[in-house]
């Protein structure tokens, strides 16, 4: 759509506040009358504002009565003093409103004649007025958060996040300009974006290690790889999902779904190096494990790809499919632990690490799925700390977490030679 400045005789305000109505943001018309308000108020001395804030300032409507006869330019401050002077000046004004009523009905006339008299025809070109007003204010980046209850029915997801939220955006150049606005995605965006800058030059660095730091270097570094790549993907996923879903419905439901396959990968990525060095010595449970998560995550991504997936009626399940990829891990775990002994396990395999993973992850499924705390705290978390932010910073450290018991096992393995003797089978 492009925006035509020439054909916008009419000036609308974007307003995404309280004054919105059930169609979504607001676009307030200053009525010309408030223009005659503007100038008048412009020449008052102790008026504050700028004629940029009164831009941004909530404007309803501005009726001429409110005006005094000191503030009316037209009597130049002055009070009338003698009957005639009063009957003349009321003459004047009245002549004045005339004149205006006349402009006014002539306008009218005008653009009536412009549209062959057809109301509803003049209904849908100030409709589209608005609409390429809108776009240009989106895209000029003037756009305001607005309350939960206006949004878009498929931009409404957290209905315990009253305030705050961005409109619909159909530009990615100011969806990816609000990652520097405040809102309630700015956490979400941001504890990811990091995240994946971090995993990313965490993957960097183990990647350029000397290759005497590793018994099989090649091997060890895709191993690894495969947990960075499985984190960076599904922390990137992330980011540009909560940067876009504003965009528009058919953007958000491609988005989100990369975003559940993300986490997938991220599970699936982060099994195997852990399998790999806990059954080093035992490559065909290793190899059978491995095929399992596999085939798990897989199936978590076919149905994450469903649309019904990403609706909030669906979070309890989403959660529960995820936390049970995870948890899939409970059988290699068990193996492990009934093979090599409970003390071998906690010490060289990294059992307590591998908990608070497990740990961290469960618990910011638990805050996501059940959406606390803004649950206890309706519109006191709009900004900050609400579940999706602390689910975000949860994935984060339980990535880290993981990423620490690995190159422990790594290390172990380093030490070790290698080798596999008859009465090691770690
Ligand atoms: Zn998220």
């Amino acid at each position: 759509m492009v925006f035509c400045p020439w054909r916008s005789v009419r000036r609308f305000k974007l307003d995404g506040g309280e004054t919105s109505g059930a169609e979504g943001p607001a676009f307030v018309l200053r009525h010309r009358t408030s223009n005659l308000i503007e100038h008048a108020t412009d020449s008052t001395p102790t008026d504050p504002t700028s004629p940029r804030e009164k831009w941004d300032t909530p404007t309803t409507s501005f009726p001429t009565s409110h005006l005094s006869t000191a503030e009316c330019p037209s009597h130049n401050g002055r009070v009338p003093e003698s009957d005639d002077e009063r009957r003349k000046t009321e003459e004047d004004d009245r002549r004045t409103e005339g004149e205006e009523k006349e402009e006014e009905e002539e306008d009218e006339k005008s653009s009536d004649e412009g549209f062959m008299g057809m109301t509803p025809l003049l209904q849908a070109h100030h409709a589209m007025e608005r609409m390429e007003e809108f776009v240009h204010k989106v895209w000029e980046g003037r756009w305001r958060v607005m309350p939960h209850d206006v949004l878009p029915d498929w931009l409404k997801d957290n209905d315990f996040l009253l305030h705050g939220h961005r409109p619909p955006m159909p530009s990615f150049r100011a969806c990816f300009k609000s990652i520097f606005r405040i809102h309630t995605e700015t956490g979400n965006i941001w504890t990811h974006l990091l995240g994946c800058l971090f995993f990313l030059f965490l993957g960097l660095m183990y990647m350029f290690r000397p290759n005497m730091s590793f018994v099989a270097p090649v091997q060890e570094k895709v191993v690894i790889g495969m947990f960075f790549l499985g984190a960076i993907l599904c922390l990137s996923f992330s980011w540009l999902f909560h940067t876009v879903y504003c965009h528009s419905e058919g953007v958000s439901r491609v988005f989100s779904k990369l975003d559940y396959s993300g986490i997938a990968f991220l599970i699936m990525g982060s099994f195997v190096p852990w399998l790999y060095y806990s059954f080093y010595c035992s490559p065909q449970p290793r190899f059978i494990y491995l095929i399992v998560v596999c085939i798990l995550g897989l199936s978590a991504i076919t149905v994450s790809q469903c649309d019904f997936f990403a609706t909030p009626q669906y979070r309890g399940v989403r959660a529960g499919v995820f936390v049970g990829l995870g948890l899939s891990g409970v059988v290699p775990t068990l193996h492990f632990v009934i093979s090599e002994g409970l003390i071998k396990a906690t010490t060289m395999g990294q059992m307590g690490w591998l908990l608070l993973m497990a740990t961290l992850y469960i618990t910011g499924a638990c805050l996501y799925a059940a959406r606390i705390p803004e649950r206890f705290f309706p519109g006191k978390c709009d900004i900050w700390f609400h579940s999706h932010q602390l689910f975000h910073i949860l994935v984060v450290a339980g990535a880290f977490v993981h990423f620490h018991g690995v190159s422990n096992l790594q290390e172990f393995r380093h030490k070790a030679g290698g080798g596999c003797a008859e009465d090691d089978t770690l």
